[in-house]
């Protein structure tokens, strides 16, 4: 496969087509096809956040050493936001860590990017609409017809609504929301406004390293800064995912100085 951003569904080789929900695609991929796991070799995957929190927990890691064994950071086209990607194993193929020849050994906890696939998530690099274009709340897909991908040849036919359920990706792009958001946001920016290093750090410390930033909110002054009511503090403080929403909040505040985030008088 040709080196390629499955995050964003643009690929070099290939004309990606824009769907909604509703735009149907025939695809099935199984242990039968001949080209099992070889897309996931070769490909760069960008990660979510919520993607790390699930990964991380699968394999019993805090967040830093996550980041460290099974990622590259970098910066994300046209946002100045720092990524990262899922690193790839050193050998020819340049294989996706978690693969084997039968297949993802994180499966259930899989990145949304190879949930998507054959479609690509197209918010994050394609939000800004054309003439005549509808930019509704729904957003929209680019469908990725890979000549090599034999999963084309099966039989079933989806709707995106249907595979999208069928993947579980629904919750993902839930709790990314905000986040998501952020990137657009950024990306709307003319490319000559730049954010500061401790901005980025902010950043990645909030969207990616989750365990130091549960550190940075309850055991540095961050608490003694904000008005932040005692419910708020006893969720983000017994869950994870409550957390990692509170961080997105508050990086919209101090990046865009949009939302509630109060700091105290
Ligand atoms: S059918 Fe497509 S998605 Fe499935 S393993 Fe082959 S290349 Fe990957
Ligand atoms: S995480 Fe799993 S599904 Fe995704 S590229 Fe790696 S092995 Fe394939």
């Amino acid at each position: 496969m040709s080196d390629e951003n499955r995050f964003s569904g643009a690929a070099a080789s290939i004309s990606p087509v824009r769907f909604g929900l509703n735009n149907k695609f025939v695809f099935e991929c199984h242990k039968g096809v001949s080209c099992f796991t070889s897309c996931c070799r070769g490909i760069n995957i960008i990660l979510t956040p919520y993607d790390i929190v699930r990964l991380k927990n699968r394999l019993g890691l805090p967040s830093d050493q996550f980041l460290a064994i099974y990622t590259d950071p970098h910066m994300l086209d046209k946002t100045d936001l720092p990524v990262v990607s899922l690193k790839h194993l050193d050998d020819e193929l340049q294989s996706c860590a978690f693969v084997r020849d039968d297949g993802c050994i994180v499966y259930e906890d899989r990145p949304t990017a190879c949930r998507y696939y054959p479609l690509g998530v197209a918010t994050l690099t394609h939000r800004e609409t054309g003439p005549g274009d509808t930019d509704d709340d729904e957003g929209f897909f680019f469908f990725i017809n890979e000549p090599h991908c034999k999963g084309f040849e099966e039989k079933k036919e989806w709707t995106v609504a249907e595979w999208r359920v069928d993947q579980g990706v629904d919750i993902h792009d839930e709790i990314n929301a905000e986040w998501t958001d952020l990137v657009v946001r950024k990306r709307s920016f003319p490319p000559n406004i730049r954010l500061t290093e401790q901005a980025k750090k902010m950043f990645f410390l909030a969207s990616y390293d989750i365990d130091n930033f549960r550190r940075f909110v309850f055991e540095s002054s961050f608490l003694s800064r904000y008005k932040i009511d005692d419910k708020t503090a006893e969720l983000i403080q017994e869950n994870e995912v409550e957390l990692l929403k509170f961080g997105f909040k508050w990086l919209k505040s101090i990046l865009f100085k949009k939302g509630d985030f109060q700091p105290k008088e």
